[in-house]
């Protein structure tokens, strides 16, 4: 691991010569190269429920937005993206969520026993800050993952931006040890650009990936939303100006780069919002700069457009078929390959081709 301290972090993270930025991103495709290799993995995403009980301030999902159509996929309709996922040969299945307080901890638990009775999928949950019985009851049902971004470690810009629901809740931060402790690999991360977001606290978000030693990491855009007040503008968190960081595709490379290289084998996907804001180069680009994950969206088109996080979303209306397709082709012509695995942390996988030279070299070898 190296140790890269809050000044060095800074200097990268406020770089901006064409050179020296490309020596960062190689230098992080190598270190992602040595500890994660060239497999990228496909994980699925189910986005289930667009209904939410909360009010962040950034995302269109808030309670507070009614121009948006809310939907909750029925159990048929998860479990058949989930058998989807795996004849389209997708080693995880990812089910994310508004905080939808109708998605029962036993409905939840079902869907979990479902699928991993059913297929050989790693299961992974993205339903917000749900208690700790409930976390325990799905690791117990068979659930592998949990994604919980810490969106930002400024405390303060935190708070402001997202309203607790019970003041005496833990923060983010705690319930991803407490994600770790009950068995799941743990996956945090941050939005970039956030108005009222210092370069200075985005080496700090670096600084807390690897404290917590997360699992999964990810690392995408700020994009404004008009319906919300960080997007209209009626919210602005006060910052001097020459310290707000950019929400511009560089500042998210520069945060993927040195991410990788601070936390040389999580896993760290190219994300949607980035692909968003780049629609031609922004997913490979992610992939050159340290990432080694992507996410195609198995979301049934007509929900797709109502899952609006943020406007203008990527790929929304693309089937999983034209999803998967498409992010095969961008990973081969990167020279890298597909995952075939669940692409746990900590595993290396090798490209098909290799596979059957070594067992005919065992044959040979054993002859
Ligand atoms: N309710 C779940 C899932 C939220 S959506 C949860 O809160 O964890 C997943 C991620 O989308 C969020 O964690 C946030 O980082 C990102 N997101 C939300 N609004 C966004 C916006 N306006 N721009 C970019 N990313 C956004």
């Amino acid at each position: 691991m190296t140790v890269l301290s809050k000044a060095d972090l800074l200097e990268g993270l406020r770089e901006s010569r064409p050179a020296r930025l490309q020596e960062l991103y190689e230098r992080a495709d190598s270190v992602r190269k040595e500890h994660v290799g060239d497999a990228v993995h496909l994980r699925g995403l189910i986005e289930i429920s667009s209904h939410c009980a909360r009010q962040c301030m950034y995302c269109g999902l808030r309670a507070a937005n009614r121009d948006l159509e809310r939907y909750r996929m029925t159990r048929e309709e998860i479990l058949n993206c989930a058998l989807q996922a795996e004849r389209l040969g997708y080693g995880t299945v990812v089910m994310q969520a508004g905080e939808d307080d109708r998605l029962t901890a036993e409905w939840i638990e079902e869907i979990v026993w479902w699928i991993k009775r059913e297929t050989s999928l790693a299961v992974t949950l993205s339903l917000g800050e749900r208690r700790q019985e409930e976390l325990q009851l799905w690791r117990t049902a068979g659930a592998d993952r949990y994604l919980l971004r810490f969106e930002t470690s400024d405390k303060k810009l935190f708070r402001a931006i997202h309203p607790s629901r019970s003041p005496a809740g833990p923060d983010r931060i705690a319930l991803l040890r407490t994600l770790k402790t009950l068995g799941y690999e743990a996956g945090g991360g941050v939005m970039v650009g956030i108005p009222g977001q210092s370069f200075a606290s985005l080496a700090d978000d670096i600084l807390t990936f690897r404290a917590l030693d997360l699992d999964m990491i990810g690392i995408g855009p700020y994009i404004g939303h008009a319906s919300t007040p960080l997007g209209s503008g009626a919210l602005r968190p006060p910052i001097d100006p020459s310290e707000q960081a950019p929400s511009n595709e560089e500042m998210v490379y520069k945060m993927l780069a040195l991410t990788r290289i601070v936390c040389p084998n999580a896993n760290i996907p190219s994300t949607t919002a980035l692909a968003t804001i780049n629609k031609v180069h922004g997913r490979k680009l992610g992939l050159k700069a340290g990432a080694n994950v992507v996410m195609p969206n198995l979301t049934p088109v007509k929900y797709r457009r109502l899952y609006q996080i943020y406007p203008a979303k990527a790929c929304i209306d693309e089937s999983a078929t034209d999803c998967n397709q498409c992010l095969r082709g961008q990973i081969h012509s990167l020279g890298r390959f597909a995952g075939r695995g669940t692409g746990a942390r900590g595993t290396l996988e090798m490209p098909a081709s290799i596979v059957p030279d070594l067992s005919s070299a065992l044959v040979q070898l054993q002859a």
